[in-house]
């Protein structure tokens, strides 16, 4: 992936507008933030470092899975405020769609045969996309496959035997 000036969303290769698809926590510990220009499609990234909130001053959040206290991060180009599960390596995160409605993406991310994937599920719109995310930022990130539905049986117990059901049917 081309990799980004720090808030200059426009492409390297056209000019064309960045969108920021997604935020994804790669080694020691630092978030790529992956963009796509919308008119050459050119995927591009920026990598930094979240800042952990401190636990009294963040709006509390329960896992769904564990139901333990999640942390809470932000990134600073402010596109993105997320919770985090370290134990079922779940993000949470809540965007403004529209004018007054939020909607919550659960993203779920485990490791198949060495290779890391992100089963995302956008739970309004009851979608859900299929994602392998490179350990190497100068690597690509595939969109493997979009589902028209939730995949409410998946959890961070049964995820690493589920998706290759998945990809093996994408
Ligand atoms: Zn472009
Ligand atoms: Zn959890």
């Amino acid at each position: 992936m081309i990799k980004m000036n720090k808030l200059e969303y426009y492409c390297l290769i056209c000019s064309g507008e960045l969108i920021a698809l997604s935020a994804n926590p790669i080694e020691d510990g630092q978030i790529m933030t992956h963009f796509q220009c919308i008119s050459c499609q050119a995927d591009h990234c920026y990598v930094e470092e979240p800042y952990i909130h401190p636990p009294e001053k963040t709006p509390a959040y329960n896992c769904k899975f564990c139901n333990q206290s999640c942390k809470y991060f932000s990134l600073k180009d402010d596109w993105s405020d997320y919770w985090r599960c370290d134990p079922c390596d779940t993000h949470y995160s809540q965007v403004l769609v529209g004018s007054d409605t939020m909607a919550w993406e659960m993203d779920m991310y485990t490791r198949v045969k060495g290779i890391k994937f992100c089963l995302r599920q956008f739970m309004q719109e009851k979608k859900s996309r299929l994602e392998q995310i490179p350990d190497n930022p100068d690597d690509t990130l595939i969109i493997i496959k979009d589902f028209d539905h939730l995949f409410p049986d998946v959890n961070p117990q049964n995820i690493q035997e589920k998706l290759p059901i998945y990809i093996l049917f994408s």
